[in-house]
């Protein structure tokens, strides 16, 4: 029998504790289950370059990595994609030989979970961290007219400078087609509507509201959004759908997307 085949997540437990259950399901619908394992391992920022050279050593044929490595990733590698090199950040390590190569399926995954095509949508970026960055990039390719507002002006000023866009200081919600929340407001239960620039009443029917943070329940931010009748998309159908990317870039097989969502939402 061939040896095990190794995959984790590497990262912040709050970020990663749906990938394994999500990531096992989807192996184990692929019929891969005896010969493939998903992982979750936690590791501080000083420890990630020593961890992920020992991984292949370990039998792991590849990571996700997540909250606060991203950037630290995309350093480790020998070999980046295009995508993970414009976007400035790694989600997805692939071991070939003692070989790291690093990609990014979040900026695809952001794209494939929106119910259309944003080309020419007016977009508000909420953020400027790496979760910000994928979601300019794919936006901006696509063709839409994307700004960008964060808590710190001077990050978003810069990252609009790197990858494109527009910074924005004080943004009128209602001109845009599209918002996606890509900081991390939510993600300890901090009020979307004390930190970012949007009110519950901001939303308006035709918009599409994205909230990557996700949790157990719609967010306060999308509970909002749907009220006023904005199609809604949150941070659980993002996770599926770049997870499902990584899965396909390992395996080389098409990923249950069905299947995944019901672990991811278990
Ligand atoms: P990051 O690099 O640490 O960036 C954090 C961002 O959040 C920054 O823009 C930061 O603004 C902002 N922020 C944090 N606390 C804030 C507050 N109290 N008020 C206003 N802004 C605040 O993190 P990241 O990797 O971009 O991830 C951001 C979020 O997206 C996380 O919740 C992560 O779990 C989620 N995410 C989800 C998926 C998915 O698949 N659903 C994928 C990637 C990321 P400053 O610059 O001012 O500090």
């Amino acid at each position: 029998m061939s040896a095990m085949k190794k995959l984790a997540v590497v990262g912040h437990p709050v970020a990663h504790s749906r990938s394994p259950a999500m990531q096992t399901a989807a192996l184990a619908a692929l019929g891969l289950g005896d010969e493939w394992r998903y992982e979750a391992i936690d590791v501080a920022p000083d420890g990630l370059e020593r961890l992920v050279r020992e991984l292949p050593e370990r039998g792991f044929v590849g990571v996700n990595v997540t909250v606060p490595h991203k950037g630290a990733a995309l350093a480790v590698a020998d070999t980046l994609t295009e995508t993970a090199r414009e976007i400035g950040a790694a989600n997805t390590l692939s071991f070939e030989g003692d070989a790291i190569l690093a990609g990014n399926t979040d900026a695809e995954g952001l794209l494939e979970a929106l119910p259309a095509s944003p080309a020419g949508a007016r977009a508000l970026v909420l953020g400027a961290g790496g979760a910000a960055r994928a979601v300019v990039w794919a936006l901006l390719r696509e063709g839409a007219a994307v700004e960008v507002w964060n808590r710190t002006t001077l990050r978003s000023r810069h990252l609009c400078e790197e990858l494109g866009g527009r910074p924005v200081e004080d943004p009128l919600p209602t001109a845009y087609d599209l918002i996606v929340n890509s900081t991390a407001v939510g993600l300890h239960g901090e009020d979307p509507f004390d930190a970012l620039p949007l009110s519950p009443a901001g939303f308006l029917a035709g918009q599409t509201v994205v909230d990557m943070v996700y949790g157990g329940e719609p967010t306060a931010l999308l509970r909002a959004a749907g009220a006023a009748e904005a199609t809604t998309v949150d941070g659980i159908e993002v996770l599926v759908r770049q997870g499902a990317l990584s899965l396909q870039v390992w395996t080389g097989r098409q990923a249950p997307l069905a299947v995944m969502r019901a672990a991811a939402r278990a």
